[in-house]
């Protein structure tokens, strides 16, 4: 499906309410008061109704849109986008394909979504054979850029960039990371472990019991966890099934030995600074990661992918 396709598929607002309530339908579309699962639905109102006791709720009630103004067709233009390019998109890009005149909307609907995409991922716990490192990622705080804006305005960098103070933000990395068998000739300079599913969790600190509550919640307890010597990692072993430490100086060996986690945290960096330039505030930096990870393990979906996120963004019930 490219974008093209979406505006056949979408051409009105209508057909983006048609399929929002036709997917909503296709949930297990409760009744709050009377658990009935019976509804009907009125257009003029966008609001489906209890066949057995009456009451009512909206279309967006209990989903990602809820509270939200934008129409529908906005939402699942921003889910379409999103998971249609393979990088990362900024709120500025996003605003301009929309033709808003507000930049902080569409702006709050990218984040929404990122938090949607680091829920669903958060139901996974990583399993088997796991790559494990940490990542320093360099930002410009906004707060010193606008203190009175609530938002991040990561995109206006142009005049910005570098006004504000450097920090850095601490990221657990994880990837599953199952050793080749028998590499064939052809893929002699592909890494000899291939990936799963990865995370990358943003830590106040690498401290040992910090590091171990981030992998106890997000790591399957009977995997094999690889690390190099850093001595936050020294009480892995009081929660996981084997714990391997590879001590080796040599930076480009290491590398290899480590080849996935390397790989996540130079391209997670690369969006970061490529699409944002750095200029993130702390309180949002987990959300692009999010994405990444996100995207990265449905990384074969294809178009499945705007399918899985709709029904992501309105099952998981937004706060
Ligand atoms: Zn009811």
């Amino acid at each position: 499906m490219t974008l093209s396709d979406f505006h056949k598929q979408f051409p009105d607002e209508k057909s983006c309410v048609d399929y929002f309530k036709a997917q909503r339908l296709s949930t297990d579309l409760t009744c709050k008061s009377c658990s009935f699962k019976d509804f009907t639905f009125r257009n003029s109102k966008l609001r489906f109704y209890c066949k057995n006791c009456n009451k009512s709720f909206s279309l967006k009630s209990g989903t990602v849109m809820e509270h939200s103004n934008l129409s529908f067709m906005s939402w699942l233009f921003c889910i379409k986008y999103m998971t249609f390019t393979k990088k990362s998109v900024s709120a500025l890009e996003m605003q301009r394909l929309l033709g808003f005149k507000r930049y902080e909307p569409v702006w709050f609907m990218m984040h929404k979504l990122r938090i949607v995409m680091g829920k669903r991922d958060a139901l996974y716990e990583l399993k088997g054979n796991i790559e494990i490192d940490e990542g320093f990622f360099e930002r410009i705080d906004e707060s010193s850029l606008d203190s009175k804006n609530e938002y991040n305005k990561e995109d206006d960098s142009s005049q910005k960039r570098g006004r504000g103070s450097q920090r850095q933000s601490k990221v657990l990395v994880m990837t599953e990371s199952k050793k080749v068998k028998n590499k064939s000739e052809k893929n002699k300079h592909k890494p000899d472990r291939s990936v799963g599913y990865i995370k990358m969790i943003v830590m106040d600190d690498l401290k040992a019991n910090s590091i171990n509550k981030a992998v106890n919640e997000n790591v399957d307890q009977h995997t094999e966890v690889l690390s190099d010597g850093y001595k936050g990692y020294a009480k892995l072993k009081e929660i996981i099934a084997t714990h391997l430490v590879l001590v080796e100086p040599n930076k480009s060996k290491s590398a290899k030995q480590f080849p996935w986690v390397n790989r996540v945290i130079s391209n997670s960096k690369k969006m970061l600074i490529g699409i944002h330039h750095n200029v993130i505030n702390e309180k949002y930096i987990q959300n692009y990661f999010n994405e990444f990870c996100y995207k990265f393990n449905r990384r074969y979906f294809g178009n499945l992918l705007f399918d899985r996120l709709v029904v992501a963004a309105i099952t998981n019930t937004w706060d």
